[in-house]
């Protein structure tokens, strides 16, 4: 399908004038020129949404005010900040970047599109939005607000997941953007598919756009845009068994090879399917460590983009002596706020009051 210059300058313009009259939403980094701090946002807004993302945003901007603060401090200190925001691997990949900006590029944050997608932890759509924002450079942003948008007020149904899809739409979102005001367009797109053009229930009927928009025209709104794959969705079991001793917690780190990657957590040991604490308790795992006592305390369920885990938590008291994996260690209650855990662990800690916060 193709679309007439004038087509693609109307919506251009419609949506740059809602964005200069009409669009109310206030974020801090909306303002921000400093590249750094665009850079923290963006890192912290992937997979993220904004509310969510927003006091994250201003402790990471409070304790870390410039890239130099952040490259020097220490791992465990940046994942407590995190901690609650999943996705660790963010978080590892951002304190990389921060050390790189900061020792190799004496702290001044790449000012081209090159550079700054050639950084860890940063793919096209951090990058294009980092390089309008902090530098007006002219490349559009192509997330999941700027496929909703475009596929349904141009009325486009190549699949978004597809290269055909990806390549139409990041040419279709350059070809749109005004070239001398790339930040504001950008900014306009994502924040119209934030707040305007949702995924399940759209307001069309105050949508700015609404009156060249083909998917309200012809009712397809919610058939738009189209996807070829839905996302496999795997269930894990996580069952924590919370040994205490003397006022101590057993605690390991979680290893690289896996979710939720240095991450402190009680014994872990997974299983197949759910299992109450007669079947815990008979798993030869704990059956070996001769526990008298085992008591269930709750579970919980965490969903993640490509899969569902559901916790499940014991708690025992340890009397004496007791062989347990080597990673591992007995840590004062007293300074279990100062360690960094996966969010099922740390409100599981908070709710039966491990962790005073
Ligand atoms: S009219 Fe509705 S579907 Fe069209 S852009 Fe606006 S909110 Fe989205």
């Amino acid at each position: 399908m193709s679309i007439t210059t004038a087509r693609k300058r109307y919506f251009t313009a419609e949506l740059l004038n809602w964005h200069h009259n009409d669009n109310d939403r206030s974020l801090p980094w909306k303002s921000e020129k400093d590249p750094y701090k665009i850079w923290l946002s963006e890192i912290i807004l992937q997979q993220t949404r904004a509310l969510q993302g927003l006091p994250y945003y201003i402790n990471f901007t409070t304790t870390y005010p410039t890239i130099h603060h952040l490259a020097a401090a220490k791992d465990e200190d940046v994942f407590r900040i995190w901690q609650g925001l999943g996705y660790y691997n963010r978080c590892k990949n951002m304190l990389a970047t921060a050390r790189f900006v900061a020792n190799e590029l004496n702290g001044q944050f790449p000012g081209t599109y090159d550079d700054i997608v050639a950084l860890k932890g940063i793919g096209p759509y951090t990058a294009a939005a980092i390089a309008s924002f902090a530098y007006g450079l002219p490349h559009a942003v192509v997330d999941g607000n700027v496929y909703r948008v475009l596929s349904r007020y141009f009325a486009i149904d190549t699949p978004v997941d597809t290269t055909e899809g990806k390549k139409q739409f990041a040419q279709l979102a350059q070809d749109l953007m005004a070239a001398d005001s790339s930040s504001a367009y950008n900014q306009a797109i994502m924040d119209l598919g934030a707040t305007v053009c949702s995924p399940r229930n759209p307001s069309c009927a105050l949508c700015a756009l609404q009156k060249n928009c083909i998917a309200y025209k012809q009712g397809m709104t919610t058939m738009l845009p189209v996807k070829s794959k839905k996302v496999q969705v795997a269930t894990r079991y996580f069952n924590y068994l919370v040994l205490e001793k003397d006022g101590k917690i057993w605690l390991r780190k979680r290893g690289s090879k896996d979710i939720w990657e240095n991450l402190h957590e009680p014994l872990q040991i997974e299983t197949q399917k759910l299992v109450d604490r007669s079947a815990f308790t008979a798993l030869p795992d704990v059956a070996l460590l001769g526990l008298k006592e085992i008591n269930y305390a709750g579970k919980d369920t965490q969903r993640l983009t490509h899969r569902i885990i559901i916790s499940s938590f014991f708690t025992a008291d340890v009397p004496g002596e007791l062989i347990l994996p080597e990673d591992g260690r007995w840590t004062d209650k007293k300074d279990m706020n100062k360690i960094a855990y996966p969010k099922t662990v740390l409100d599981f800690f908070k709710k039966n009051n491990y962790i005073i916060s």
